[in-house]
């Protein structure tokens, strides 16, 4: 088994320009340096290559987008391209997000297209996915949970589900202060394994990274983390404040 271990914190549309350089500077400084934990910061689109530049070579922090353009290149006004990002040395993406499933009613269609604009750019992807409140309380999440894979990952090059990172981030838990419990955590991610080996291999299914994100904070990060199929956290809200971020990736 060779599944990468890492905390990953979308800034989301929050922060200028000085706030952001002061947060990446306060996660350079106090964040472990241990080479067994992937960090990846998620800014906003404006400061990527700022970023980027002010990356110390000692702290190995990645840096990924918060979206990328479904399209190659042309006249899109106000879209991002994978193959821009790529250029300022982005490393991640992220695609799938709920936030962009909700209010920018994105499809699987369009996430499809996405991963395959960031495959082609040669950018990692991290793909979001979970249930909302009612799917969970009609016991329909593992269902929709695996809906939302199928639909996906089903289209992509069989060789290239490698390059992704999976997000388990129930709605319900996102932004609001409810965390799944490890049980409810560790008894998804088991079961998004199972859906992985029974769609492409038992190989692949030991070797992908799962991510729990909703409202994960430094008090409940490390009883998450120890779950034996959660991978790490995709982080929102905490990831805001640098001592809580911190934190959170110290709890590995
Ligand atoms: C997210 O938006 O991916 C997320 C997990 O947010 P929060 O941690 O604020 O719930």
């Amino acid at each position: 088994m060779n599944r990468k271990k890492i905390v990953a914190g979308n800034w989301k549309m929050n922060t200028n320009f000085n706030e952001a350089l002061e947060l990446l500077n306060f996660i350079q400084i106090n964040s472990t340096t241990s080479p067994q934990v992937e960090k990846i910061l998620f800014p906003p689109f404006a400061f990527i290559k700022s970023i980027k530049d002010a990356l110390s070579i000692t702290n190995n922090i990645k840096i990924g987008a918060q979206n990328c353009s479904e399209f190659n290149s042309g006249a899109y006004t106000g879209e991002v391209s994978a193959d821009m990002l790529k250029s300022i040395s982005c490393d991640y993406v992220l695609v799938g997000h709920s936030e962009r499933r909700r209010y920018f009613n994105e499809t699987s269609e369009q996430f499809i297209l996405k991963i395959e604009q960031a495959l082609l750019a040669d950018l990692k992807i991290i793909f979001c996915f979970g249930e909302n409140l009612e799917h969970r309380k009609s016991n329909f999440h593992f269902k929709i949970v695996k809906t939302q894979l199928n639909e996906v990952l089903s289209r992509l090059p069989k060789d290239k589900i490698n390059q992704l990172v999976l997000a388990y981030e129930p709605v319900w838990a996102i932004g609001t202060g409810e965390t799944a419990s490890p049980v409810q955590a560790q008894e998804m991610h088991l079961y998004i394994r199972t859906v992985i080996a029974q769609m492409f291999s038992e190989e692949l299914a030991q070797n992908i990274s799962i991510l729990y994100g909703g409202s994960c904070n430094s008090q409940n990060a490390k009883e998450l983390f120890d779950c034996p199929d959660v991978d790490g956290g995709l982080i929102g809200g905490a990831s805001l404040i640098g001592p809580e971020f911190c934190k959170i990736i110290n709890s590995f």
